[in-house]
C-alpha cells in the first residue's frame, strides 16, 4: 500500500513498536543488553534470551521498568530443543513475536590458530553459536511473525566477516550475512524482512578481555569516524529496521563501524 512522506515518519514516533513483541538472544550484557533496552524504550515487549540467567533477569528488569512487561528465558541457541521451548514460552507468555535479533556469538578466541591448524571441535563450536543458532532461533520464532504478516529478523554479523577472514568468527559472521540473504529473500512476501548489522570494534566487557588496548587503539584509528564506539551507537540502526518505514529493506547488511570497511 502506498503512503505519504509524513506517514512514514509518523511511523517512527515514540513508542512505534508498541505491541510487538521482540526476542533478543544473549542480551544479558554487552550490544544485546543495548537492544532489549533500546527496544523497550520503543515500546516493544522484549525477551532477553540467554545462557546466563541472572544477568539476563537483570536486563529483563531493567527492560520492565521501561514500561512494557518483559521476559527472561535461559536459552542455548545451538540447541534445537531449547530454540523450541523458548518459542513455547514466548507465545504462552506474549501469544506472538514479531522480532527476533540474534545478537548471542561466541568469540572469545579471535586470534585463532591459522586455519589449517584450527581445533576442528571449536570451529563446530563457534559455527553451531554464532550460524546455527540464528538458524535455530529464526525456524522457532519465525512462524509467529508468518502468522501475523509482519516480522523483523535482525542478524547481528560483524565487520570480523570481511576485514578478519583468517579466523572461525569471521567465517561463520560472513556465513550469517549470507543465510541473511537467504531468509530474505523465503520470508519477504510474508512480512518478514531479514537484515543484518556488522558493527565496528565495539567497546564491552567481553571485547575487553579478547582485544588488547593496543590493536583497540589501530582499530579505532583506521575508521573515518575515530571514536571509542558503545553498544549504544548500535541501537538506532536496529530500531531503524525494526520500524515500518524499513519495509521495503531486506537482505541487508548493514556496517556501523565508523566507516572502517569503507576503506578497506
Ligand atoms: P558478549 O560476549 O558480551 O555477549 C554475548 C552474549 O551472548 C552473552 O550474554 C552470552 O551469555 C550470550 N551467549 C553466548 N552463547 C550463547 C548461547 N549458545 N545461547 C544463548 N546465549 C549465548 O558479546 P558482545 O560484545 O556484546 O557482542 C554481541 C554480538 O555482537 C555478537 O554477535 C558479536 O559477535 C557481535 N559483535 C560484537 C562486536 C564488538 O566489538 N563487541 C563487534 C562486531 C560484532
Amino acid at each position: 500500500m502506498a503512503r505519504d512522506a509524513a506517514g512514514a515518519a509518523a511511523a517512527m514516533s515514540d513508542a512505534f513498536l508498541q505491541g510487538r513483541v521482540a526476542v533478543v538472544t544473549g542480551a544479558a550484557q554487552g550490544i544485546g543488553r543495548a537492544y532489549a533496552l533500546g527496544l523497550a524504550g520503543a515500546g516493544a515487549h522484549v525477551v532477553v534470551a540467554d545462557l546466563k540467567a541472572e544477568a539476563a533477569e537483570a536486563t529483563a528488569a531493567a527492560c520492565a521498568a521501561l514500561g512494557p512487561a518483559s521476559l527472561a528465558l535461559t536459552v542455548d541457541v545451538s540447541d534445537r530443543a531449547s530454540t523450541l521451548a523458548m518459542a513455547e514460552a514466548v507465545r504462552r507468555r506474549f501469544g506472538c513475536c514479531h522480532v527476533l535479533v540474534n545478537n548471542a556469538a561466541i568469540y572469545e578466541d579471535l586470534q585463532s590458530a591459522p586455519l589449517l591448524e584450527v581445533d576442528i571441535d571449536y570451529w563446530r563450536r563457534v559455527f553451531a553459536v554464532n550460524l546455527e543458532g540464528p538458524l535455530l532461533c529464526a525456524q522457532a520464532l519465525a512462524p509467529m511473525m508468518v502468522e501475523a504478516g509482519w516480522g523483523r529478523i535482525v542478524n547481528q554479523s560483524s565487520v570480523g566477516g570481511w576485514m578478519g577472514r583468517g579466523s572461525h568468527y569471521a567465517c561463520s559472521k560472513l556465513a550469517l550475512s549470507c543465510l541473511t540473504q537467504g531468509l530474505a529473500q523465503q520470508l519477504g512476501r510474508q512480512g518478514v524482512t531479514v537484515n543484518a548489522i556488522a558493527p565496528g570494534t565495539i567497546h564491552t566487557e567481553a571485547t575487553m578481555k579478547v582485544v588488547s588496548p593496543e590493536l583497540r587503539a589501530q582499530m579505532i584509528a583506521r575508521a573515518a569516524v575515530p571514536i571509542e564506539a558503545g553498544p549504544e551507537e548500535l541501537v538506532g540502526t536496529l530500531l531503524y529496521l525494526c520500524g515500518d518505514g524499513a519495509r521495503f529493506v531486506t537482505g541487508q547488511t548493514i556496517f556501523v563501524d565508523g566507516g572502517a570497511v569503507a576503506r578497506l
